[in-house]
């Protein structure tokens, strides 16, 4: 059973399509923290982009309605552990002062 999480609702349109924005910009008034029941959704998703911000980082992953939800690294990594990456070659690149490894091809031929 799911349990409760914390999110900004409008109180007037019941909007909380951005649960961590306290501020409705449609009703121009704030929107206080309710208690709900955690949603739950089942179905057929399809990565379609990836966030990075200074705290999280991840996938977006989107519904067959075209529903969007950004799924945690941690979260990713759980579902993709132990995945092989076959016949693939990696180059050495730098990124500001980081360096890594860009993935050059595909899939060998
Ligand atoms: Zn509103």
């Amino acid at each position: 059973m799911p349990g409760k999480i914390n999110v900004h609702m409008c109180a007037a349109c019941g909007d909380e399509s951005r649960p961590e924005e306290p501020w409705c910009f449609k009703c121009r008034r704030s929107k206080p923290l309710v208690r709900r029941d955690k949603l739950r959704v089942t179905g057929d998703f399809t990565v379609v982009d990836w966030f990075s911000s200074r705290s999280s980082a991840g996938l977006i992953v989107e519904d067959a309605d075209g529903k969007r939800y950004p799924m945690y690294m941690s979260d990713v990594f759980a579902m993709i552990n132990g995945l092989q990456l076959v016949s693939r070659t990696l180059e050495e690149t730098k990124k500001g002062s980081a360096y890594g490894w860009a993935l050059i091809t595909k899939e060998a031929v």
